[in-house]
């Protein structure tokens, strides 16, 4: 049995898997891997209503564990009025393919289950496992999700070696961009009490905004760390202030803000909840401070595997791929907890607009890629083996585009 990348990108589009619901792509995928002799585990977490569907497919019971990994869940489509067609009812259009996770990411889950199962077509001798991890709460709900999954793996003794997730990191043309690493976010929550009161008669009330004020800046003036070679210097955004009043005659008894963190290695969420927590008390007692913070940072220190990625990329476009850290998290935040893992795959230009669209051609060219990679991971070429960490020695400064 053979795939053809676009035709399967087009099916799973079509599914309206809105996270986080999989709208029955998961066991679509899972019909297809059977077929091709894959051992596929159907796996459903979550808390009272909500079931979360995930699969871990496997090929062959063997060492090393090579795995893909991907979301078929999408986020909403949006004011529909935008779209110039219905999101999940995908066209092709000169050369464009059109809906719904067409880049984020249902053409990359397409391009590596077409690579795999296109080379147990052609018997591949895979020299160990080949394995997918897809899941439907990657968008929302992802403690239901990957993070589950590999709950759920470690303890069935499941091992993966090493992880490709196929999450759109191209940013103008496929393969101008590998993320060997990803910065982890931390939200904050605080509240600031005072006491409420006439505004005519503030020595008898408490203004909380002006403490609300004065930690906000303290802590956007704070220079957490000045980056390194991999990552860019952590960044703190302030996301709302509310304080609810509309009374023009009241001093308000309470002020809340949020404010987003995106952190690098330099960094653990403890040590920036401690920071935080100081300027909040260097300012007022009389405040709350909360932080939550689910996915964390990562890095995977360039070696032979990225190198074999970099040459499967070249090999295809003719493009030396960028290492980098930026954007925003990924899975690959908990899967970096039990192998090595980086991300790869289309350009990520539309992901989450209106009118989302991939290349056809480059849905076909990550699959060559994929397929490239999956060859090269198992039997390495004299090429690779001689070349085996040149990208990580070869600069002195920063990697990042
Ligand atoms: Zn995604």
């Amino acid at each position: 049995m053979k795939i053809d990348p676009v035709k399967l990108t087009k099916k799973l589009v079509s599914f309206k898997s809105i996270t986080p619901r999989d709208g029955g792509a998961i066991e679509y995928i899972a019909t297809i891997l059977k077929k091709s002799g894959f051992d596929c585990e159907i796996l459903e977490f979550g808390d009272g209503g909500t079931k979360i569907k995930n699969l871990y497919a496997k090929y062959i019971n063997g060492v090393p564990n090579l795995c893909f990994a991907g979301h078929v869940d999408v986020v909403h489509p949006g004011q529909l009025k935008g779209w110039t067609l219905d999101p999940f009812s995908p066209e092709v259009r000169d050369g464009m393919l059109y809906g719904r996770g067409a880049a984020d990411m249902k053409s990359g889950i397409a391009a590596f289950i077409a690579a795999m199962v296109n080379l147990v077509a052609e018997k591949f001798q895979f020299s160990g496992s080949i394995s997918a991890l897809i899941t439907s709460a990657e968008e929302s709900m992802e403690e239901y999700g990957t993070k589950a999954v590999l709950k759920w793996m470690e303890s069935k003794h499941k091992k993966i070696d090493y992880c490709v997730v196929a999450e759109p990191t191209s940013s103008e043309k496929l393969g101008d961009t590998i993320k060997i690493g990803r910065r982890g976010s931390a939200t904050f929550k605080l509240i600031c009490h005072g006491k409420q009161g006439h505004v005519a008669y503030p020595d008898l009330a408490d203004n909380p905004i002006y403490k609300m004020v004065s930690i906000l800046s303290k802590v956007k003036d704070t220079t957490f760390d000045n980056g390194n070679k991999y990552f860019q210097p952590s960044n703190c955004e302030i996301t709302t202030v509310d304080v609810g009043n509309d009374t023009d005659n009241l001093i308000p008894g309470l002020i809340t803000a949020s404010f987003n963190i995106r952190y690098n290695n330099i960094q653990t969420p403890d040590n920036l909840y401690k920071l935080i927590d100081e300027i909040c008390s260097s300012v007022t007692n009389d405040y709350k401070l909360s932080m939550h913070s689910s996915r964390g940072t990562f890095l995977s220190t360039p070696d032979r595997n990225i190198d074999i990625m970099l040459d499967a990329i070249n090999k295809v476009t003719s493009i030396d791929a960028t290492l980098s850290t930026s954007g925003g998290t990924s899975d690959a935040a908990f899967i970096k907890d039990v192998c090595l893992v980086i991300e790869f795959g289309m350009v990520n230009k539309t992901a989450h607009q209106v009118n989302e669209c991939v290349l056809v051609d480059d849905v076909h060219k990550l699959t060559a890629i994929y397929k490239e990679f999956i060859k090269n991971y198992f039997y390495p070429s004299n090429k690779i083996l001689n070349q085996i960490n040149v990208v990580g020695n070869a600069s002195e400064g920063p990697l990042l585009a």
